[in-house]
């Protein structure tokens, strides 16, 4: 029998473009559909760019899905690419209506920045971790490197692909369930940078308007460490912005993650909570750089402690290796501690009902 065209087209609506993640249909993707002698299937798919590296992904869907249609015994999957008119219109559906220029963010996208006082103290390694452990509970997570100096996080979460321009806008890569946006795509390797403010407030606000996010619960960002501007910029473009504060035992880091807090309430930005790092040594308990950093830090601003991660060395060789450590090491006491601040994390999302309600009578 010869397989049914419509049947095949149906099948196409669950093949996703996997960095849109949307079905290729209904970004009209599908340039030809050819029904051939024998049950043979022809398919070309126009991509946004020639040398996409997802085709992999593309291949496997096809095959997948227009493989199981009825009566079809071979697929032949060929690609093209858009025209420039054809992208201009792929932009403006996926902008959905929203003007260029205006933040690309659904209004129910919870912004969590992750902040420090200071350098090292392992700021990114958490917002990295904590992105996945967040995406591993399910949620759809975003991850905006917005540490000028530092731009790690594409090396912690293994992220090599460059973002995809397609007319004005920027396809951020995917990492499983997360996206991933970072300063870092566009700078030559180990270039120094040296950012003023205005161009650092125009970097973050392109990367907040022009890049797809899509449909995202979280965006966590990275923030560089410190008060400087970008955490003004990133108060002034999303006031609704909630800060997580980490800091390490030591007084000196507590003290210096005081600013850090009063800074982002300046701004406007709520403060979600403390995590100290480095906590105690994996194994032995052993408190090397000091106790109680966090619990200060917290009283001294009124927040709570959301979590205490150790020092394990299974988090910096996973970090290093470009895996986040609940896929690495599942059941290390990092990735434990990481799981926990996830959960409480998401219990302080603005609308979740915390504490059971009292009933009135
Ligand atoms: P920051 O962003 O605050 O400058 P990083 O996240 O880059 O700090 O962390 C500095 C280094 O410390 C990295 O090599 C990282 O892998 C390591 N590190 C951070 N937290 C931990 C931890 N809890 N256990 C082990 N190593 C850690």
């Amino acid at each position: 029998m010869t397989p049914d065209r419509d049947a095949i087209l149906t099948a196409l609506e669950s093949v996703v473009d996997p960095e849109l993640r949307r079905p290729v249909t209904e970004l009209d993707m599908v340039r030809d559909v050819v029904v051939g002698e024998g049950g043979r299937v022809d398919v070309t798919i126009a991509l946004t760019v020639a040398g996409c590296p997802l085709r992999s992904s593309f291949e496997d869907q096809v095959q997948r899905f227009v493989g199981s249609v009825e009566g079809v015994t071979s697929v032949g999957l060929h690609f093209d690419v858009m025209s420039p008119d054809e992208k201009a219109a792929l932009t403006s559906r996926l902008r959905g209506g929203r003007p260029e220029k205006t933040i690309a963010l659904e209004p129910g996208t919870r912004v969590l920045a992750i902040a420090s006082g200071k350098g090292g103290v392992g700021k990114s390694t958490l917002a990295a971790n904590l992105a996945a452990a967040l995406a591993a509970r399910g949620e759809r997570v975003g991850v905006l490197d917005a540490d000028v100096y530092g731009h790690s996080i594409p090396h912690m979460l293994g992220v090599q692909q460059r973002p995809v321009v397609v007319d004005t806008m920027i396809v951020p890569p995917v990492r499983g369930d997360m996206k991933l946006m970072s300063i870092g795509f566009f700078l030559d390797d180990n270039s120094p940078v040296m950012w003023r403010g205005p161009m650092l407030h125009r970097a973050l606000e392109q990367f907040l308007s022009d890049v797809y996010w899509g449909e995202l619960d979280t965006l966590v960002v990275d923030m560089p460490p410190g008060t400087g501007d970008v955490a003004i910029s990133l108060g002034q473009l999303l006031p609704r912005a909630e800060v997580v504060i980490v800091t390490t035992p030591q007084p000196a880091a507590q003290q210096v993650a005081v600013r850090a807090a009063a800074m982002a309430e300046k701004v406007g930005m709520r403060i979600v909570g403390v995590v100290e790092n480095m906590s105690y040594l994996v194994g032995t308990g052993q408190e090397i750089f000091g106790a109680g950093g966090g619990e200060r830090l917290a009283e001294e601003i009124g927040a709570p402690l959301l979590g205490r991660i150790p020092l394990d060395p299974a988090l910096r060789e996973a970090a290093d290796a470009g895996t986040p450590v609940l896929e690495a090491a599942p059941g290390a006491e990092a990735t434990v501690a990481l799981e926990a601040l996830a959960e409480r994390v998401q219990g302080t999302r603005p609308g979740m009902i915390r504490k059971p309600l009292t009933l009135l009578s």
